[in-house]
């Protein structure tokens, strides 16, 4: 086996480590039944380890991939590809491939993030999700030139990108962008990538809540709460979540009921009452008269989005909120560190491919790290460097 003779933890030696790895091993070999070499012949595996390495280096292009691998005699040794790099055309070729092949790939990310569970057991209980824009390697005006004539449906460069709204993110501020949303489920314990799904720009992101918590639980992850912002602050997905066991902990849009203080916890003359339990088989949360002297001293609430089992008052709530922050990290690390941004292809099923990889490439590294490290410390988080 090609492994290069390099300091641990070169971008070389996780590359090669990857590509031996039992997940990715097994994506190649599917490939490989299906017959197909890719002219003029390079072997699938350096194909595969071409597509972790753009990822890896955080490259945008093939041809900036294809040439920073020719200048690299050790990157050519881990592909598999001494003195014959594959071309960016054999790179475009395997891409199509790839597309074609999409089950093989979505097979193999559910090996990664089955063997990231089995490493971290608590991975995927607590799940965050969000939204993130990704603008189109595309022109989205609707004329050709200020003042000129409105451009054709044949013209635009990215026919499946459309114009979508970005929430305000620190400094930056929101407003319209032409492109792609990642919809994205995340581990807020490990950072890392359970589900995701890429539309459109136009697309809201509440439509994609529900799907993304079947999606992290068809991956076999005990998923048993999760935080999203207001813009999912809908009394179905409330509903949704807890149909499967999911308690949702989102803060509350000023709807009307909550503008008449509909949300409020019951009080009476001794003060405002306490929260004494919830009970998620009876869906309702228990409060208390605080010196206990009325009668009846306690009621039961019936859980809705007015009303959560894990109430907004508790300390709970606000940890578990917080976690809501590993979505945006995770989302950020994609796009700088991963070069999930800036898109560099065009229409949705490249894109959702890019993603795809991106994703295989930063939980495979998260994989081969959790299983490098000594034994006995398993169940703590993977460390999130870059
Ligand atoms: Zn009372």
């Amino acid at each position: 086996m090609a492994v290069p003779k390099v300091a641990p933890r070169s971008a070389v030696s996780e590359l090669a480590s990857l590509l031996v790895s039992p997940e990715i091993a097994r994506l190649v070999g599917e490939l490989e039944a299906t017959r197909w070499t890719g002219r003029p012949g390079y072997p699938i595996r350096t194909m595969v380890g071409m597509a972790l390495a753009k990822s890896l280096y955080a490259i945008p292009t093939w041809t900036r991939t294809v040439r920073l691998v020719g200048e690299h005699a050790a990157l050519q040794a881990a592909l598999g590809c001494p003195g014959k790099v594959p071309s960016e055309w054999a790179c475009y070729r395997f891409t199509r491939k790839l597309r074609e092949h999409s089950d093989a790939l979505a097979r193999c990310l559910d090996r990664v993030t089955a063997g990231l569970h089995e490493r971290l057991p608590q991975m995927g209980a607590n799940v965050a999700i969000d939204a993130s824009d990704m603008a189109a390697y595309a022109n989205g005006q609707r004329f050709v030139s200020k003042g000129g004539r409105e451009r054709d449906a044949d013209e635009y460069s990215d026919p499946d990108a459309s114009w979508g709204h970005r929430s305000a993110v620190s400094t930056r501020k929101g407003g319209g962008f032409y492109g792609y949303k990642l919809h994205m489920a995340v581990c807020a314990d490990t950072d890392l990538p359970l589900a995701w799904q890429v539309e459109t720009g136009r697309r809201n992101e509440s439509s994609f809540a529900v799907p993304l918590i079947d999606a992290v639980r068809a991956r076999g992850f005990a998923a048993e709460t999760c935080a999203m912002d207001k813009g999912y602050d809908l009394a179905p997905i409330y509903a949704e979540c807890e149909a499967r066991d999911v308690r949702p902990i989102m803060p509350l849009r000023a709807s009307p009921d909550v503008k008449r203080g509909e949300h409020r916890p019951p009080t009476c003359e001794h003060g405002k009452w306490r929260f004494a339990g919830s009970d998620a088989k009876r869906g309702a949360s228990k409060w208390r008269c605080p010196t206990g002297e009325c009668q009846p001293a306690s009621v039961w609430v019936k859980a809705d989005r007015l009303h959560p089992l894990i109430p907004r008052e508790t300390l709970r709530w606000r940890k578990l909120y917080r976690g809501r922050a590993s979505v945006e990290r995770s989302f950020g690390r994609l796009k700088n560190d991963w070069a999930l941004a800036p898109l560099r292809v065009r229409g949705i099923e490249r894109v959702r491919l890019h993603a795809d990889l991106t994703v295989l490439a930063q939980l495979s590294r998260a994989l081969s790290r959790v299983r490098s490290r000594p034994t006995g410390r398993s169940s703590r988080p993977v460390p999130q460097a870059a």
